[in-house]
């Protein structure tokens, strides 16, 4: 790699610009893991940082892909990831919320077919899966780590009806939550 093409891009992760977002990333040898230049995570230093022009390459040198910046989505369309990153982003803190394709089209100002499609595309699957997902896994953890009810847990993650909650989350995880619960106090105190 040539060198100035090494400061161009350490220069942009050291200002977190994404200017080279998709066209580059960085391996950080320190922790065998590659990002995109913009990643928010902490700075590395200079000597601890290998560019790669391709994926492939960053995973062949031995790096796993960063999981706060998720390099493996982000080409070769840097507003398409960005529009990916901010849906995920919305889901992830207002999981609890009503959430539909509408308003995160409004929130996001662009529409809700454009919107799905490039989800769908580029994470494999769509907003609302990403929420269910969110949800369950919130639920499980709530359930296993916290001493709330199962209608407080569903209240919780966006669900106004725990019946609706209970076989949803049977239906997602195979079990009713409440066996979920009991199963894992058991094997914690085994
Ligand atoms: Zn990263």
């Amino acid at each position: 790699m040539k060198e100035d093409i090494f400061h161009a891009v350490y220069e942009a992760v050291l200002t977190r610009s994404e200017r080279y977002d998709g066209l580059y990333y960085t391996g950080i040898v320190s922790t065998k893991i590659f990002c995109c230049p913009s990643c928010r995570s902490r700075i590395p230093k200079p000597e601890n940082v290998r560019i790669y022009s391709d994926i492939e390459a960053a995973r062949q040198a031995g790096f796993r892909p960063c999981k706060r910046c998720k390099p493996e989505i982000s080409e070769p369309y840097g507003p398409d990831r960005r529009l990916v990153q901010n849906v995920t982003e919305i889901i992830r803190t207002r999981y609890h919320e009503p959430i539909t394709l509408q308003l995160l089209g409004t929130d996001l100002h662009t529409s809700p077919y454009h919107l799905q499609r490039v989800y769908k595309q580029l994470t494999g699957i769509t907003p609302a899966q990403m929420l269910l997902q969110t949800r369950m896994n919130t639920a499980k953890r709530m359930l296993v780590e916290t001493t709330l009810s199962i209608t407080e847990v569903a209240l919780k993650i966006g669900f106004s009806s725990p019946s609706y909650f209970s076989s949803t989350f049977q239906t997602y995880t195979g079990i009713t939550p409440s066996t979920y619960k009991q199963q894992k106090e058991f094997q914690n105190e085994a």
